[in-house]
């Protein structure tokens, strides 16, 4: 049992824990903590699944192992922003703010650097489907991960960047096809003949719908007797034996906290002495109900740098980088730059009637691309589990077991140590 400290200053029974934010994270640690005997207790500001969690791509990137900042990105990067349909953007009121977090990202970019990041991720997103496929198959919800294949295309008919590309991922053990003409016809018949060619990952998982994932993973954690509490929290008071959790209305005591609130994440670890450039990596998405069908697989463009794939929601188009903050609107003009984009793609799209949703949220992204997965360093029972970036969808199951790991003084399954809170 959890104690409210205004309504009952008793101790808290054994064994509760709080996790603090319900995006996939956060309901992936929920769950594995109830799963390993702790009584749970989940808070969220807001229902559920409604943060980056809501309009992801929904594709589970596991060849994604090259850390964000990296030489190519790097030569790249001013090309990339003075593109005004670039999927790179700085808003300018932003950038004496970013300025700071910039650097740490130029600096991530150094060869000792880089080699860390992409070991860490190749081990991170290597163990990610085994772990999803145990965290639903015990929870009879296997059918919201589907392996669907993926299609990373080039409309350059020049083959040589792709055929690099495969050879580097063979490298590290990703198998691929390099696809052309009738065979890739024959893959993705609605893709535009501008597309010559590409590699397809034929092992690649989609899940069903991100906001759906997110919902059953909250109806099996109640239904197991998880509580969710919609209040936000406004601090930690970590102690040696438990945590205080503060919320506008009440204070509460547990054992043990994961903090999980994805890039609002930040603000809490202040409370707690810890300042982590956790900077918000702004992506937008449009959804098209009526066109999910035109594509078999997730497709992402390798020269305009964007997503789109199938859900149950429809054919949903992602990109951009804005490092842009929490406060500033989105800015419309991106939402025509994935419109354009995904039409050039698929000549499907250039319907006039096809309404299409539009929505805005914000990456949780360190500069070396890592997450966080961790425990304070002075009070072992508040830990941490944020900043996923671009792979949060991906990287949650296994994220949730090692943090659980973690906390139970278990060996981790894999090697923690580049996922420390005090790297910076
Ligand atoms: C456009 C776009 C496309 C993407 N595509 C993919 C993809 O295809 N594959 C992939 O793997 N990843 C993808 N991602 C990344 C992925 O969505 C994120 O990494 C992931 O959703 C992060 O999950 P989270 O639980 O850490 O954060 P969130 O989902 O943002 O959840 C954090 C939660 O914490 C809550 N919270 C914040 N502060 C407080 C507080 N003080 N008290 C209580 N609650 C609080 C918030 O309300 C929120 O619900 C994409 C992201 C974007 C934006």
């Amino acid at each position: 049992m959890v104690s409210s400290i205004s309504s009952q200053s008793v101790k808290p029974a054994p064994d509760a824990v709080a996790v603090i934010g319900a995006g996939v994270i956060g309901l992936s640690c929920a769950l594995e903590a109830q799963r390993q005997g702790f009584n749970v207790t989940l808070f969220d500001r807001d229902g559920p699944g409604l943060g980056a969690s809501f309009g992801n791509a929904g594709y589970l990137a596991t060849e994604l192992i090259e850390p964000l900042s990296n030489p190519a990105t790097l030569r790249s990067a001013l090309s990339l922003w003075l593109n005004p349909k670039g999927p790179l953007a700085l808003p300018l009121g932003y950038i004496h703010r970013i300025a700071p977090w910039l650097l740490r990202f130029v600096l991530a970019a150094l060869p000792k650097s880089l080699q860390r990041s992409r070991q860490a991720l190749l081990q991170l997103n290597s163990a990610s489907i085994d772990a999803w496929q145990r965290s639903l198959d015990d929870i009879g919800a296997r059918e919201q991960i589907i392996k669907s294949g993926y299609l990373l295309v080039w409309e350059s008919p020049r083959l040589a960047a792709a055929q690099r590309h495969q050879a580097w991922l063979a490298d590290n053990d990703i198998q691929t096809e390099l696809v052309q003409g009738e065979r890739l016809a024959e893959l993705e018949p609605s893709l535009s003949h501008r597309v010559h060619h590409a590699l397809y990952f034929p092992d690649a998982y989609r899940v069903k719908e991100p906001y759906e994932l997110c919902q059953r993973l909250l109806t099996a954690f109640t239904e197991r007797g998880g509580q969710f509490i919609q209040q936000g929290v406004t601090g930690l008071i970590p102690a040696a034996h438990e945590i205080t959790v503060n919320t506008a209305k009440d204070d509460y005591r547990y054992d043990y906290t994961i903090l999980c609130a994805g890039v609002w994440s930040r603000k809490l670890l202040n409370s707690v002495g810890i300042d982590l450039p956790l900077e918000a990596e702004r992506g937008y998405h449009l959804t098209f109900p009526t066109a999910g069908a035109m594509l078999r697989h997730h497709i992402g463009s390798a020269e305009r740098k964007f997503v789109m794939g199938p859900l149950a929601s429809g054919l949903r188009v992602v990109g951009m980088t804005e490092l842009g903050g929490l406060t500033l609107p989105p800015c419309k003009r991106r939402f025509d730059v994935l419109r354009h984009h995904s039409q050039q793609l698929v000549p499907e799209l250039n319907t006039a009637v096809l309404e299409a949703s539009e929505w805005m949220g914000h990456r949780p992204t360190l500069p070396d691309s890592l997450p966080v997965i961790d425990q304070h360093p002075d009070y072992s029972r508040l830990c941490f589990a944020f900043g996923n970036q671009h792979l949060g969808v991906t990287q949650a199951a296994i994220t949730a077991e090692l943090i659980l790991q973690l906390m139970q003084k278990r060996a981790t399954s894999i090697d923690i140590t580049p996922f420390g809170v005090d790297r910076f």
